[in-house]
């Protein structure tokens, strides 16, 4: 099969990371009979450089041609005093929009070979830990009304968050599918003991699962509970489905847990199978430029891509396989170095990769 790859190099360590995932690509369709375009288009500060806006038209109408979207990242220090709607990450949240893509799922993945790298002790993530959070992307409180005025002889703001049933429906869909492919459990997280928005998220989820997914487990959990059950046994959760605010938040702390923010990948997807696959991390300015950065979340990313957009799930295991084992081997890039392990560079540890796929 042929596709067409949008590729979002953005800013900072973008340009690496993806060349990393681009090379592991071509191998796969070497070995499996593909071929991939690679289209590369200006998104972020680059962007705004070259064209004075962080998302121009062309990438817009590009990333549409495409089967899928590869993104590196984007930002860095030379925008950050720019206002907030010409900044590089006004850029994500338009292409997100453009695409149409209302869901985030990212797998917070411990990889047995990297368990040490957990900050929790090692009985609670000796058994491996992969929590998949699908997060709710455009809408709740980071798109509800807001406002600022004087109450009262004081400065007063507000933002409001608001789901409406088709808006839950669709997220649902998205988690219950998942769920029902791996272990027919899914955790709906809320906090319906207080806000009205949540009751209603609760009662849709239900409906929805019961009405078409009739197989599934749903557990509600709060979100507060939620927030010390990731730290307290993280292996007891495998899909969970929940609002833009309470995913931003618990998604980064599952990430946490797996130790390396440098080996975890995400999947923004709409409708149809044209998603955005990207690592969880930033442009890492600190480290742009000088070859060190970890490009194996891009790479997972990639593979996500393969597997959730194009439905070739051989070719997703052939990479998680050939990470296992490079990883198994002992080679790491320097943030998940330790005692006993290979120190190897950027486009060392995606050549290694490379060479893994057989
Ligand atoms: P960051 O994720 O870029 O970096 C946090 C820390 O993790 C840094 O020490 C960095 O060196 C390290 N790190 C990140 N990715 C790594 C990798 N692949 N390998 C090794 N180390 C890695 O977060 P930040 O510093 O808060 O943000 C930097 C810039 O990135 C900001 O401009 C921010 O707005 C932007 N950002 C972009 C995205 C995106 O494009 N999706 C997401 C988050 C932050």
């Amino acid at each position: 099969m042929h596709y067409d790859i949008a590729v979002l190099a953005g800013d900072g360590i973008g340009p690496e990371i993806t060349d990393g995932a681009i090379a592991v690509l071509i191998k796969i369709g070497e070995v499996y009979g593909h071929t991939f375009d690679f289209h590369p288009y200006l998104m972020g500060g680059c962007a705004i450089d070259a064209c004075g806006t962080p998302l121009p038209e062309e990438t817009v109408k590009g990333c549409l041609a495409s089967d899928s979207v590869l993104l590196g990242a984007v930002g860095g220090p030379k925008w950050d005093t720019l206002p907030g709607d010409k900044r590089p990450e006004k850029g994500l949240l338009g292409i997100r929009k453009a695409l149409g893509l209302y869901s985030n799922i990212r797998p917070a993945k411990l990889w047995s070979a990297l368990a040490d790298a957990s900050p929790l002790k090692r009985e609670l993530v000796e058994n491996g830990i992969e929590i998949i959070i699908v997060r709710e992307l455009i809408g709740g409180i980071y798109f509800g009304e807001r406002g600022r005025k004087t109450i009262d002889g004081e400065e007063a703001a507000w933002d409001t968050e608001q789901y409406s049933v088709h808006e839950i429906e669709r997220i649902a869909r998205i988690a219950c599918e998942l769920a029902m492919k791996r272990t027919k459990v899914l955790t709906s997280v809320d906090k319906a003991n207080v806000l009205e928005s949540s009751r209603l998220w609760r009662k849709t989820v239900h409906e929805y699962a019961a009405k078409h997914y009739p197989e599934l487990t749903v557990n509600d959990v709060l979100v507060d509970n939620m927030a010390m059950q990731i730290v307290k046994n993280p292996a007891q959760f495998d899909v969970v489905v929940t609002s833009n605010i309470f995913g931003d938040i618990l998604s980064d702390e599952a990430a946490q847990v797996t130790g390396s923010i440098g080996m975890l990948a995400s999947s923004s997807l709409g409708d149809t199978t044209l998603g955005l696959y990207e690592p969880i991390h930033g442009s890492a300015p600190d480290i742009a430029g000088k070859d060190v950065a970890n490009p194996i979340a891009t790479i997972l990313a990639a593979a996500m891509m393969l597997r959730d957009s194009f439905g070739l799930t051989e070719e997703y295991a052939a990479i998680e396989r050939a990470v296992q084992a490079v990883l198994d081997k002992g080679f790491r890039t320097a943030d998940i170095l330790s005692e006993g392990t290979q120190k190897v560079s950027c486009s060392q540890m995606a050549e290694l990769i490379v060479e893994a796929i057989s």
